[in-house]
């Protein structure tokens, strides 16, 4: 079966499909529609990218056209979780153009934006509802939703959902849901605490796995350059100058580790005439959805992301992803350079690994098994790094955004904060305002999904500095009483990316 016309789809779909231009489906697509046109339930092991939104949404829309009713009040038939907004966004896009040739409603509610117009919109009903988890049952609590017609239940990104904290949330929409239902699971990561998660949901599905557990995109060539933190602004310019020289770039993803630290690299790349935006959580909705929209179209070919706001962006010709921070969950790596070589294209992902990061190179490369391709700094990165444009600042600026490090750092569980957290829209991505309640521990200390405290984290602590001043990471200033660091280029010579194509290897 290479065709979706082979699936039994129904024609409306099948039309829909050929004017997106799709004729043959992907693996996950392949191997979950046949089943789900059947009503079993699924558990879906797959990335972002692989065509897994279409893969619940065709044959969902199939069955709900196949048995079409009357809208009830503050009700849907079909409701899809998803931990983000921007991911939330995208589904429901996704699944209104499939569906634009059924009679079936798509509506899509977030946080962050007022509540009461998504409430007025949910009054005479909806066929499909994607929604974040917060924003959901603040509408049930309102009386603005009721989950009892659910027929198909989607949980997207399980994983995702339960780094953000959202376990209690789905635990009450599992109590909501009605027990007679189809329910489909999606994770990229099957740890054992998702697999628990996924059997309130699902009952014995049909397993679809689409990569190993944890596997790397397989067409992205993989690079890491050992760099001192302080030289990375310098690196990230530097590289990102000569591939928009060589036309070699389409469009980059940088991944920070914090908001403040996306501003910065964007500060920093705009001082050197790089056109780049932010997006994280403490930008407005407005902001995130204009960043993304000019990173679509091109316009603006890099943005620098927080893990949070990137997670739901499917941006196709993402040519480069940029890890400007190690993540210290290994799982947030797959999902970073999942962002590139999608719909079949290539990728290159280049990490910028501070010594304190090593351990967390260890982490990726045993989760992966791939050992990333050293990449030498580029030749006279010293001299070159010394000619790139200062970013001028008040001094009173430098020390706020050092503050703000500070702590975002203490914040920091992974980077994983964030999405669409709140209740009532209160919730902030990135985790900025409150920790979150899910992974505290007893004693109330912020936990990773790991277990081990948030302040055990290396190098939150590091660049707390001994006492608690941030080291100054975009110029290399130590905190007092502490040695400024140096830096002394690991290997000089040549070596650009291009050099060093298909010599990702396995570990053994
Ligand atoms: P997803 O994993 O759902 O985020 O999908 C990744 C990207 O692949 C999206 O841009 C989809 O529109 C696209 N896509 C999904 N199914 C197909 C297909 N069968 N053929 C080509 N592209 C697809």
């Amino acid at each position: 079966m290479s065709y979706f016309s082979d699936l039994g789809l129904a024609e409306p779909i099948l039309h829909a499909l050929a004017s997106k231009g799709y004729t043959d489906p992907t693996p996950i697509q392949r191997q979950s529609i046949p089943a789900l046109l059947e009503g079993r339930d699924l558990l879906g092991i797959a990335q972002t990218g692989t065509g897994k939104t279409a893969a619940f949404a065709l044959p969902s829309l199939h069955r709900l056209a196949a048995d079409m009713k009357p809208r009830k009040p503050a009700s849907c038939r079909m409701l899809v979780l998803s931990p983000t907004r921007e991911l939330a966004a995208q589904i429901a896009e996704n699944i209104a153009a499939y569906a634009k040739n059924l009679r079936l409603t798509v509506d899509c509610v977030f946080g962050g934006v007022p509540v009461g117009k998504q409430a007025r919109r949910l009054v005479p009903g909806c066929d499909i509802l994607v929604a974040t988890p917060g924003r959901l049952l603040d509408l049930i609590d309102q009386r603005a939703l009721t989950l009892s017609r659910v027929e198909i239940f989607v949980l997207d990104e399980a994983d995702q959902m339960m780094d953000l904290g959202f376990i209690h949330a789905l635990k009450r929409v599992a109590n909501l849901l009605p027990k007679e239902r189809q329910s489909l699971f999606f994770s990229a990561t099957m740890p054992k605490a998702i697999a628990d998660l996924g059997k309130q949901f699902i009952n014995n599905p049909v397993r679809v796995e689409v990569t190993p557990q944890a596997s790397t995109a397989e067409r992205v060539e993989q690079f890491v350059t050992f760099v001192n933190q302080a030289e990375k602004q310098a690196l990230l310019t530097l590289r990102l100058r000569a591939l928009l020289a060589d036309g070699k770039l389409d469009r980059a993803l940088v991944f920070t580790r914090t908001k403040h630290g996306a501003d910065r690299v964007v500060r920093h790349l705009s001082a050197a005439s790089i056109s780049a935006r932010a997006i994280h959580g403490n930008k407005s909705q407005a902001q995130r959805t204009a960043a993304l929209d000019a990173f679509r179209q091109g316009s603006c070919p890099i943005l620098v992301a927080t893990d949070i706001a990137a997670r739901g962006i499917d941006v196709t010709g993402v040519s480069h992803v940029f890890n400007f921070e190690l993540p210290n969950v290994a799982e947030q790596y797959v999902h970073r350079i999942g962002r590139t070589a999608r719909a079949g294209a290539d990728g290159e992902a280049i990490s910028f690994c501070a010594p304190d990061e090593k351990p967390y190179l260890k982490d990726i490369e045993k989760l992966t098994g791939i050992k990333l391709m050293p990449l030498p700094l580029p030749e006279g990165f010293m001299a070159e790094a010394a000619k790139l444009p200062a970013v001028s600042r008040k001094p009173e600026e430098a020390e706020r955004d050092a503050r703000r490090d500070d702590r975002d750092a203490r914040g920091r569980g992974g980077n994983r904060g964030g999405g669409d957290r709140g209740r009532g829209g209160q919730g902030r991505a990135d985790g900025a305002n409150s920790p979150r309640r899910d992974d505290r521990t007893p004693g109330g200390r912020a936990q990773g999904r790991d277990g081990r405290p948030r302040d055990a984290n290396p190098r939150a602590a590091n660049e707390r500095g001994p006492v608690g001043n941030p080291v100054r990471a975009d110029r290399g200033e130590a905190p007092a009483g502490e040695k400024p660091r140096t830096f002394r280029p690991n290997r000089g010579g040549g070596g650009g990316v291009g050099q060093h194509r298909n010599k990702v290897r396995r570990a053994v």
